[in-house]
């Protein structure tokens, strides 16, 4: 595995940095906001919001990688596999959706 970082260009300031750590804030109703900071102008940028479902489900395809590598069997694998692809897909939506609902509030001026 690489280790190289994600390269991303801030809005604010032009500068190239390297997300080399994403901090988490915690906010209301038990969400958390995970976020990255520009070390040149200190701009923050949402990386993405958990809450509690979402960080249920993320445990869950934990657990679900270390079954799947302790797996005996290429059919346990398969079956495995098959697992965690859908609580990936599953996980995106939740996150797509609270996304999309806390920026609502945001414009909406909740908060
Ligand atoms: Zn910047």
């Amino acid at each position: 595995m690489s280790s190289e970082y994600q390269v991303v260009d801030c809005n604010e300031c032009k500068q190239k940095f390297e997300i080399k750590a994403i901090k988490v804030r915690r906010l209301e109703n038990a969400v958390d906001l995970n976020y990255f900071v520009c070390p040149h102008c200190k701009r923050e940028y949402t990386s993405f919001y958990t809450n509690t479902d979402i960080r249920f489900e993320q445990k869950n395809v934990q657990s679900l990688y270390a079954r799947f590598r302790n797996a005996k069997t290429q059919t346990t694998r398969l079956k495995i596999d098959e697992k965690i692809k859908a609580s990936k897909v599953k996980l995106r939506t939740m996150m797509t959706e609270l996304r999309q609902s806390i920026d609502n509030d945001l414009q909406n001026g909740v908060n």
